[in-house]
């Protein structure tokens, strides 16, 4: 398991981070070399765990979708893929305290080796309420892989099989992870230092 280096500051500029409007600073929490290299590493350990099996991942949309899509690239097994979608923080940084299911899964689990791959785990409703719903599926096996885990939030007795990098508790976006909405296409995971006006 990995930490996230010491925070490097940075005010963006549009040729850096096109996609930010002027006015808002961010810091890098973790830069896009440190994360491809993670991605590759988590690649590496599911690849062995589950050597000359199938693994069928299912992706948390929205936030998952980028971390899922270079996971898999690297998972050197036979894979299959699924989403499902759950409403928790809207345009709020904080979360309502409920989960609801938005999109439920296209085809059946059971007697798969399930990796349900999410962007983070902070107070870990979200994946208990998903996991629960899912073992009642009988699936073979069921894991989960995690980008980010602020462990200091954590509201549900749960962990994560895989994990990127532990981060401090700090709203983050980028790499997927959004702020209503917005910087889910950035390629470093930034926390937002001042927010526009
Ligand atoms: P949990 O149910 O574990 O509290 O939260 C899981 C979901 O909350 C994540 O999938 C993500 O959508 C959202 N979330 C939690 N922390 C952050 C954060 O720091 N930044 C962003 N953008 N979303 C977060």
């Amino acid at each position: 398991m990995a930490s996230a280096q010491p925070h490097a500051k940075l005010n963006l500029s549009r040729r850096t981070q096109p996609s930010v409007q002027s006015g808002e600073r961010m810091k890098i929490l973790l830069r896009r070399a440190a994360i491809r290299k993670r991605v590759l590493a988590v690649a590496r350990e599911i690849t062995r765990d589950f050597r000359g099996e199938r693994v069928h991942l299912i992706g948390v949309l929205k936030g998952a979708c980028i971390f899922l899509s270079d996971l898999i690239r690297e998972i050197n097994l036979e894979t299959s893929i699924d989403f499902m979608a759950v409403a928790s923080y809207g345009k709020r940084k904080e979360s309502s305290g409920q989960v609801r299911l938005n999109k439920d899964l296209d085809s059946s689990i059971a007697g798969l080796n399930v990796i349900l791959v999410e962007d983070i785990l902070d107070t870990g409703l979200t994946l208990s309420y998903l996991c629960r719903i899912l073992r009642q599926r009988r699936p073979k096996s069921l894991k989960i892989a995690a980008l980010l885990d602020k462990p200091s939030r954590r509201i549900k007795n749960i962990c994560a099989d895989y994990v990127g990098f532990t981060i401090p508790n700090e709203f983050v976006v980028g790499y997927g992870l959004d702020y209503g909405e917005r910087y889910r296409n950035l390629k470093d995971i930034c926390v937002i230092e001042a927010p526009r006006e």
